[in-house]
């Protein structure tokens, strides 16, 4: 009997270089002893900034009655992952108070880095903002240093996924966000003064009438995963996206073939190779991407001023932006080739593929290709209709 590709446990993660890792071991290790008292002081003091800096100090907005006779909502933020988070606490700093945040999944496993962020470390340099609205007190710098000392954020180089996760959890309940997890958005209608939603929760379908919504559905919440058509009809034990929940340790001494040679492709191939299996990697090109040309959309400039250029000026900058393939970072391209079993294969479109006894054969152009298992890391589809 085939075991399932599919895993129940989603967060599959690739493991860092004990000889070379990106953040020596000592550099955060086990949390101080007092972590927990330092982190409620933290806490404290972020209510105190709060306090500090409370202008508004009254909640202001009206009460308007909806279609149903009874109070509206006036904001549903529509997923606690950390933009959610943010947008939630920067409404209630504002004394904009009526608002409910929800999320399709439990609490604790909300956004990319509970299902599909594979890679150990958040990529981004570590003092990067998040939902910290400007306050000290609130950065994952604060936390980091309040859980494991001053020494050790000096020394860490990229912050681990599973601190950033447990950060994000401190952010939700030092602020005290209303989050209502297990609870999915299916249906936005405009009625009269309002919105009807249709949410749906573990037992029933909920209905609410709503002032605005604010979309934070992150990464998936603008389109989808693109699965080529040749693909889209392979079986589940054939062939993944990078998006699906994966069961690696069964891919263990397959020959997999990964399509895509972005930053979500390394973090599967590495995951694949530490799982036991062999790799090959499919790119249409002479060569992968190795600049990050997205890094041009963090600097201060853009960041600040983007919004003041003309129409036409930002749409041709983000034309080119969204059309230039993002490059592997360096750490995931190094630790995906430096491993014996993984092989890059260049100037190699697919052109079809077929079920072939138990696996699949790719016809590539530079000849036929026989693998025991896809993932397709071939990018996203940015298009709001493909959500409901
Ligand atoms: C593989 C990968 C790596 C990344 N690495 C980085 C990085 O290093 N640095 C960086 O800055 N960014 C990175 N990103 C981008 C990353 O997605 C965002 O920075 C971050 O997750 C955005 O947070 P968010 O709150 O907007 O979205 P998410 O974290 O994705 O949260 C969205 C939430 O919305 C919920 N949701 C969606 N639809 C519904 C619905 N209909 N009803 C209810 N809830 C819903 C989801 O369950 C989820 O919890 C990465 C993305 C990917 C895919």
């Amino acid at each position: 009997m085939r075991q399932s590709t599919f895993s129940n446990k989603t967060i599959v993660r690739w493991r860092d270089d004990v000889e070379n890792p990106i953040n020596q071991p000592e550099s955060y290790g086990p949390p101080l002893a007092d972590a927990e008292l330092r982190l409620d002081t933290l806490s404290a003091q972020v209510i105190a900034n709060l306090h500090t800096l409370r202008h508004p100090e009254t909640d202001w907005m009206p009460s308007l009655i909806g279609p149903d006779g009874k109070s509206l909502l006036d904001v549903l933020v529509v997923g606690a992952g950390q933009g959610g988070l943010g947008i939630a606490g920067s409404l209630m700093r504002e004394r904009v108070t009526n608002i409910l945040v929800i999320d399709k999944e439990p609490r604790g496993s909300e956004g990319i880095w509970n299902s599909h962020g594979r890679m150990p470390v958040i990529r981004s340099p570590k003092h990067y903002p998040g939902p910290d609205m400007g306050i000290p007190n609130l950065t994952y710098e604060a936390w980091h240093k309040a859980a494991y000392g001053d020494r050790s954020w000096e020394a860490i180089v990229l912050v681990p996924i599973d601190n950033w996760i447990k950060y994000l959890g401190w952010v939700r309940q030092t602020l005290n966000v209303p989050v209502q997890n297990n609870t999915e958005l299916l249906k936005i209608q405009p009625v009269g003064n309002a919105m009807k939603v249709t949410l749906k929760g573990l037992a029933k379908i909920e209905v609410l009438y709503v002032r605005r919504i604010v979309l934070a559905t992150g990464h998936d919440g603008t389109g989808e995963w693109w699965l080529p058509d040749y693909l889209a009809s392979l079986p589940t034990n054939l062939c993944a996206k990078a998006s699906d929940p994966i069961n690696f340790n069964v891919l263990a001494n397959k020959k997999i073939a990964v399509l895509g040679v972005g930053a979500t492709a390394g973090d599967n191939a590495i995951c694949a190779l530490q799982a036991g299996a062999e790799v090959h990697m499919f790119c249409r090109r002479d060569t992968h991407r190795r600049q990050q040309v997205y890094r041009w959309c963090i600097t201060s400039g853009f960041l600040r001023h983007f919004g003041d250029l003309d129409d036409a000026t930002r749409w041709r900058f983000m034309h080119y932006i969204l059309n230039t393939r993002m490059g592997m970072p360096p750490e995931t391209w190094s630790r995906a080739n430096g491993h014996p079993n993984f092989k890059l294969h260049t100037n190699s479109n697919w052109k079809s593929v077929r079920i072939a006894g138990d696996g699949v054969l790719i016809k590539t152009e530079q000849g036929p290709f026989e693998a025991d298992f896809i993932i397709a890391c071939a990018g996203h589809n940015q298009d709001v209709r493909k959500r409901p």
